[in-house]
């Protein structure tokens, strides 16, 4: 009985690739560190100050998958699946009603609904700022908190295979591609990527940002799996050739996709701010005072 369940257990475990944590904790983390740089004088010294906690941050919502939270379906989208249609997946509403509407909860979470869950964090994330204005006693915490997991969904976005039913390779026979392309790369060859993120653009619509970033991921996705494919032919492991005959296929991908998301991820900050009413983001957290609260004003409550 409980073998059973084990059994059971690691056949669910093992359908979603174990590292399909986009990008990997290095490259998660190389983003965030550098998109802190792109960020305009106004507001960069709050997240220079806070640097070491947005790039630890930037990784909690894929920890939130292990703790046990109901959390996988928000970051990717599997388009190529029949019932959103073929590219551009028009069947696919943007409006999340209409979208639930139409396929239903269960079919929504199925294929990932990560251009959702980006514009709900982005409105967490200018709610912290907007409450500077209060001096709200968590403004400062809270901003550092939704701008390394809002980040951390327009991260995952950029990443190819986060944008694909195919997304580990499980339908064309290359299992475990997913954590080959955005773990294995990155760590093997950092030192020799070239990432040059284009000019930051204010994002202030992130749920349409999230399916145009979602959509030049996918038509990426052949190129990765062809790359893939060539570079393991006539193999019977991935050995470091593979690795580095994959890398010299899909380093252009590679590069144009973390400098892509370095600048997103900016913009996304500089977007909220934006529409947050561009408040001065303090350093210092206001202490407050609480009033000593008069016994008529507790009585009248009964
Ligand atoms: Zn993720």
């Amino acid at each position: 009985m409980r073998k059973t369940t084990v059994t059971v257990a690691l056949a669910v475990a093992s359908m979603w690739p174990s590292s399909s944590y986009a990008w990997g904790v290095s490259a998660h983390r190389y983003i965030m560190r550098r998109a802190i740089e792109l960020l305009p004088p106004s507001i960069k010294p709050f997240f220079e100050a806070n640097r070491d906690e947005l790039v630890v941050r930037v990784l909690d919502p894929d920890l939130w998958r292990s703790v046990g939270w109901d959390e996988d379906a928000n970051h990717f989208v599997d388009f190529g699946v029949k019932e959103y249609g073929d590219y551009p997946f028009k069947e696919l509403p943007r409006e999340y009603d209409t979208a639930l509407e139409k396929f239903g909860m269960a079919t929504l979470k199925r294929n990932g609904l990560l251009p959702w869950r980006e514009a709900e964090e982005f409105g967490n994330l200018r709610r912290a700022m907007q409450s500077f204005g209060r001096d709200a006693a968590f403004a400062g915490i809270e901003t550092v908190l939704f701008a390394a997991v809002a980040a951390h969904y327009i991260q995952d976005a950029h990443q190819p295979l986060h944008a694909t039913n195919n997304y580990d390779g499980q339908l064309t026979g290359q299992h475990g591609v997913h954590a080959r392309f955005e773990s294995a790369l990155f760590d093997r060859y950092e030192s020799r990527l070239t990432i040059t993120p284009p000019p930051v653009k204010a994002i202030v619509a992130p749920r349409d940002t999230a399916f145009e970033v979602l959509l030049a991921s996918y038509r990426l996705v052949d190129t990765v799996l062809a790359a893939d494919k060539a570079a393991v032919a006539g193999k019977e492991e991935y050995d470091d050739e593979y690795f580095d005959r994959f890398f010299a296929a899909v380093k252009p991908v590679l590069e144009q996709r973390l400098g892509e998301s370095i600048s997103a991820t900016a913009g996304l900050i500089v977007g909220a701010w934006e529409r947050a009413g561009r408040p001065k983001l303090k350093l210092q957290s206001p202490r407050p005072i609480q009033k000593v609260r008069k016994p008529a004003a507790v009585a009248a409550r009964w």
